[in-house]
């Protein structure tokens, strides 16, 4: 079996009030894609994971996992996503391996403390399994809260600015791991508002601003170059927009 999942989402809608965070965002990923969202503050990212998380309602619209209705699976079939988000979901006081055997234990893994290890070993920190959360650097953590999104073998992977806060050396890091994920055919869908931090290992892009799709296509078809352009465009277009309405 592919390790990927394919996803589909047709006409996503969600309003908080009257307000359209996502308006229609249709997008198709095949399995062992990897596509980077890219959009400004207020666009929709956060509301888009988490809605494709189930963590979210949306107020309209489907969403597909290997053709099949998602928003109405049971709810074991979540295990088939993996989220890194703003919040780690990682315990302070314990250490890098009892998170990890602790989400372990909620996932019913079998062997919770290999796996974590497993884990561990795929962004680095093996080294580190005993130091407690609480008192790793921040790269370290977001390696570790990665290590907690794939510890059950997510077939979707949905990380939502994970460059944020980490410097440079830090940040290459992670787009090393993020390119091995993605060579074992994981589907990835990753969001960020820096261009310049999409990783290269990128096989599509989608520019979403004040919740609505504005560019989107595969790599070799939208270069880089046209992509920044229809970036900025989008983002000053909709600033000219508010600041009209404003
Ligand atoms: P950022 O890059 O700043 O994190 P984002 O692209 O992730 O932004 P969202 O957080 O999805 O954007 O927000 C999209 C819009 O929906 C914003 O206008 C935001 O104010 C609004 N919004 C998001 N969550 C809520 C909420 N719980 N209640 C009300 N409005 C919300």
């Amino acid at each position: 079996m592919n390790l990927g999942a394919r996803l589909e989402i047709e006409g996503l809608t969600r309003y908080y009030g009257s307000n359209p965070a996502l308006d229609d965002v249709s997008l198709a990923l095949e399995a062992g894609e990897f596509l980077v969202v890219l959009g400004p503050n207020g666009a929709g990212k956060t509301t888009l994971v988490k809605t494709i998380a189930r963590l979210v309602r949306p107020s309209g619209g489907r969403i597909r996992l290997d053709g099949e209705d998602w928003l109405s699976a049971p709810s074991e079939r979540q295990s088939q996503v993996g989220m890194l988000s703003h919040a780690t979901y990682l315990y302070d006081g314990l250490s890098a391996i009892e998170n990890l055997v602790f989400y372990g234990r909620l996932y019913g893994l079998e062997d919770p403390e290999s796996r974590g290890r497993e884990a561990l070993a795929v962004v680095g920190l093996e080294g580190m399994a005993d130091e407690r959360a609480g008192t790793m650097s921040r790269g370290q953590v977001q390696r570790l809260s990665i290590a907690r999104a794939i510890l059950h073998g997510p077939r979707l992977l949905l990380l939502d600015e994970p460059y944020a806060g980490l410097d440079p050396h830090a940040a290459g890091r992670l787009s090393g791991i993020l390119e091995r994920l993605s060579r074992e055919g994981r589907t990835i869908l990753l969001t960020t508002h820096d261009l310049d931090r999409a990783p290269t290992a990128a096989s599509r892009y989608l520019v979403l601003v004040d919740g609505r799709v504005r560019a989107a296509g595969a790599r070799a078809e939208l270069p880089e170059f046209e992509l920044r352009t229809a970036y900025e465009a989008a983002v000053a277009a909709a600033g000219e927009a508010r600041w009209v309405a404003g």
